[in-house]
């Protein structure tokens, strides 16, 4: 490819509206441009990274024995009712109407379609395990689009979806998309960790989430330090060092705290350490159908730990989704304001998070204004009725294997893997006949990549202050030759050109910056960083007069100088894959 003759849409000002590296980078670099909010185009630089990801992907989906079909992106809204989630799925499903005003949306994702498909196509044990496959687009009206192509509403997704007579077959299934996760993020030479993910209301450790590790990440995820436990912040449980407690027991006293509005000023004004302190929360309960109530349910934490909303949100007397009780309805309930709540009897039902059931001679909200109890303990009236975890864990808990200590670090989901169950077959009736002519009811495994958020991570972990530094497999091009002056010297086009048409026989992808004198060569030099290239070769009057040529791998600190008769050997061991 001739750099003159290509859309390179570089540009030197950082955009305004991207905060993270990867999206000012895809800007600058010419990967992509912003048509609305979380919509964009693909320039052709863009896309032929784009292809390569992909190209990985289905490479190794193949492999697996995964077949490739693909959907269509409008969907109908039958298909949605029939699962419920026409009702369920808020305002991220794109619902629109055609001209015979029928309801459909645009596929945020696939499961009813595929379920459909399956269910007419698939009868028989002989036809399963069945994986089917797409790489596609997906549109998800986000509430936060942000990050460029990293959290966008049109986006493009590897989705697959398997289909099983019995679990053992979903388990096996399972089990080799996880293996093959690990290996497509591998030749996309990303640092990743897959980690355990909570499943939602399914149940049981059978959603995994694949992470490429990077400060700029959405996500907390939690590692033991042997390695030998990985989940994500939502699922993630540790032991908390324990800390001496007092056996002999103090009788409560109430303290006028009104100016404590918060742990630490409790703290501070108390002189008292947050762990030993209790705050309470207060949120909506529910039936045992689940349906939310009028009632109260506090949840009890120690004063330096935070609640994880996903564990309190399946607590079976909490209201899911999770919603705290307003500052009236606690008023009107419990005849205070939030501020001074502390353990009572006045609560529907109350959660202890297993960080205070240890407590002694605490300090909790004496449940009337502005005032606080010490050395406070559990008995009759300060009571909680279940031990349960609730905490986000931290850095430093012990891990729940008791091997090691725990690590949070940030993540970007790419992949997740998850098992479910019959939750999509049995609504959309997707059976098939056993071996003794018995109708079963598929389970199911879905498993998705975003594909085109895959490129900006990469770009999150391989980046420094000049550009983007691609790995080798997923570069939009090899090599780029730099003509120097071409203008002044013959010798600069007809050296360059010698070494294109070489490359290009020898199957390198390579790009020629054969721009006229009006790119200067600082320009060249920092549009092949922005690019970031793996292999620059500079082709200039000067150094072809000393006999060399010089040689600069992007990411690496020095250049070298090639001796001119070395050039074709070099060209042929960068063919060969070899790296120089
Ligand atoms: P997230 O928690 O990031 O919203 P999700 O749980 O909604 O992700 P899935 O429904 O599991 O994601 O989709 C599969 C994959 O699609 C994700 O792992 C992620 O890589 C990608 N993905 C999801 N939403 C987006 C988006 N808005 N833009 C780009 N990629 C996305
Ligand atoms: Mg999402």
């Amino acid at each position: 490819m001739r750099a003159s003759q290509y859309l390179l849409a570089t540009v030197k000002e950082t955009p305004s509206d991207a905060e993270t590296a990867s999206h000012q980078l895809m800007i600058r670099a010419g990967l992509i441009r912003k048509l609305a909010t979380g919509l964009y185009t693909w320039l052709p630089l863009g896309l032929r990274v784009l292809r390569k990801v992909t190209d990985i992907v289905r490479d190794e989906m193949d492999k697996a024995g995964a077949m490739e079909v693909s959907m269509p992106v409008v969907q109908p809204a039958e298909l949605w009712l029939e699962t419920g989630r026409w009702q369920t799925m808020g305002p991220e499903l794109l619902r629109f109407t055609d001209r015979h005003e029928r309801d459909f949306c645009l596929g945020p994702t696939h499961e009813e379609v595929i379920t459909d498909l399956v269910r007419n196509e698939i009868n028989s044990y002989r036809q399963l395990p069945a994986n089917l496959y797409q790489i596609q687009t997906k549109f998800r009206d986000e509430r936060r689009p942000r990050f460029g192509v990293m959290r966008a509403r049109e986006f493009t997704m590897k989705d697959a979806y398997s289909f099983h007579m019995d679990q053992a077959s979903l388990d096996q299934t399972y089990q080799q998309m996880h293996t093959t996760y690990s290996a497509i993020f591998s030749r996309l030479g990303l640092d990743f960790r897959p980690v355990a993910a909570d499943s939602g209301n399914i149940g049981g450790n059978t959603s995994h989430e694949f992470h490429v590790l990077a400060d700029s990440g959405e996500d907390e995820i939690v590692f033991s330090s042997d390695g030998s436990y990985a989940a994500n912040m939502e699922m993630a449980t540790g032991g908390l060092p324990p800390l001496p407690q007092e056996s002999t027991l103090r009788a409560p006293q109430e303290v006028a705290t009104s100016d404590a509005h918060s742990i630490e000023d409790l703290c501070a004004f108390l002189s008292v350490e947050a762990t030993s302190c209790i705050k309470t929360l207060v949120v909506l309960g529910c039936d045992a159908e689940g349906e939310k109530t009028g009632e109260l349910v506090a949840l009890f934490l120690r004063g330096d730990q935070t609640l994880n909303e996903t564990k309190a949100a399946k607590l079976t007397h909490v209201a899911s989704p999770l919603e705290f009780a307003d500052d009236e309805l606690i008023q009107k309930a419990l005849g205070c304001k939030p501020g001074a709540l502390g353990p009572s009897t006045k609560f529907a039902y109350s959660y202890a998070d297993h960080s205070v059931t240890d407590l002694t001679n605490f300090v909790c909200g004496a449940n009337k204004d502005d005032t606080h109890l010490v050395d406070a303990n559990w008995d009759d009236t300060t009571r909680f009725h279940e031990a349960v975890d609730i905490r986000c864990v931290q850095e430093g808990d012990i891990s729940p294997d008791g091997k090691g200590t725990l690590a949070v670090k940030r993540g970007i989901e790419v992949g997740h893997i998850f098992q479910l169950g019959d939750k999509y077959s049995a609504a959309l009736k997707a059976t098939a006949l056993d071996e003794n002519g018995k109708s079963v009811v598929m389970s199911m495994g879905c498993y998705g990549i975003g594909v085109t958020r895959v490129v900006a991570a990469c770009i999150e972990q391989n980046h420094d202050q000049h550009g983007i530094i691609w790995p080798e497999n997923i570069a939009p091009f090899q090599l780029v030759i730099v003509q120097v002056d071409a203008h002044k010297s013959e010798l600069v086009c007809t050296v360059s050109e010698d070494i294109y048409q070489l490359a290009q026989s020898l199957g390198i992808e390579v790009l020629l910056d054969d721009r006229d004198k009006k790119t200067s060569p600082g320009v060249k030099f920092a549009d092949s960083e922005l690019i970031g290239i793996p292999h620059r070769l500079v082709i200039s009057p000067r150094s072809l007069a000393d006999g060399v040529i010089e040689y600069k791998r992007r990411g690496a600190d020095d250049k070298q100088l090639l001796a001119t008769e070395t050039i074709h050997a070099f060209i042929t061991t960068l063919a060969s894959g070899a790296d120089s």
